[in-house]
């Protein structure tokens, strides 16, 4: 299938990369290796979170390189994305050879045929796990905390309504080999990932966010998880400043930064936009000071993201 096999194919996941971004392309070079395919790269589309860099360093490992584009023609893999706008800058030209993910299908078109494995499972590693599985190929210590911290990342420690069975189970079998209590080294990974104090009000907006289009109207969905709603919101202002510039900036009608408590598992929001009124009927709510308290909800992809696409 491939044409240039002097050529390096890239792995990536989408553009401000999570955990699941970056373990998923990391542990899919290592998958491919073991496969015999030694021509591929896991590249990574911006700065590593804090939730991440603790995994790396607790592995040793570098992380992948930073890519900002592709050249017409350049053979890539995605993982944990399939939008095009959530991609690297050139991927319209670029040859995709297939995609792992775990997400909705929109906004995704390709010249070519292609292998796409899509699973509404709770992480993409939890699909690589299962094709370990498949092909029958060993996972060693260091895949499997890769694997594993990427499932407990995606999935809040299996908290998370997107969490599915396959995810549980992988979770547990990854667990043995790994040889880490999962609860305590996932609370220590999710608790690496809340500490924001470095970051300005105008990066804590952007560290996690999704910009989408619908029916016209523009809206952006960010997330940070703490362990503390109340110490977040002491930023309030500086967050609605940094918000209110970025919808000036990027034309929105609404931007949505749900500030998620991973221990007790709800979301403060703050909105902003001139279709804030789409937050209040998704969610039955009054936005008081800008700001609303959604019980129970930590999911951008199947509660946040859904229910406001849904009201606009
Ligand atoms: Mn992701
Ligand atoms: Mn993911």
């Amino acid at each position: 299938m491939r044409l240039n096999m002097e050529n390096k194919v890239y792995i990536f996941g989408h553009k401000n990369p999570d955990t699941d971004s970056i373990c998923a392309s990391l542990v899919s070079e290592r998958l491919d290796r073991k496969n015999g395919w030694d021509c591929t790269e896991a590249k990574r589309l911006g700065r590593i979170n804090k939730e991440t860099q603790y995994i790396l360093d607790y592995l040793k490992l570098e992380a992948p390189d930073l890519i900002e584009k592709v050249e017409e023609g350049q053979e890539v893999c995605l993982v944990d994305h399939n939008e095009f706008n959530q991609s690297v800058e050139g991927i319209e030209k670029a040859k995709i050879l297939s995609v792992v993910d775990h997400h909705r299908i929109s906004n995704f078109e390709t010249s070519e045929p292609l292998y796409y494995t899509a699973k509404p499972y709770g992480c993409t590693c939890t699909i690589l796990f299962e094709e370990y599985k498949r092909l029958g190929h060993e996972i060693d210590r260091e895949e499997a905390i890769l694997m594993a911290s990427a499932i407990i990342s995606d999935t809040l420690l299996l908290k998370s309504p997107t969490t599915t069975d396959h995810d549980k189970k992988a979770l547990e079998e990854l667990e043995k080999i790994a040889g880490v209590d999962i609860n305590e080294y996932g609370l220590e990974i999710l608790k690496a990932g809340t500490d924001l104090a470095d970051f300005s009000a105008e990066e804590l907006i952007n560290l996690d966010a999704k910009s989408l289009d619908k029916n016209g109207t523009k809206f952006v969905i960010a997330q940070v998880n703490t362990v503390s709603i109340e110490d977040v919101l002491k930023r309030q202002k500086d967050l609605e400043d940094a918000i209110y510039k970025e919808i000036e900036k990027k034309d929105l009608g609404l931007f949505v930064l749900a500030i998620t408590d991973i221990l007790n598992s709800n979301s403060e929001i703050i909105a902003l936009g001139n279709r804030v009124d789409a937050v209040e009927k998704a969610f039955d709510v009054v936005l008081n000071d800008n700001r609303a308290f959604l019980e129970g909800v930590v999911s951008r992809k199947k509660q946040l993201l859904p229910n406001v696409d849904k009201a606009i």
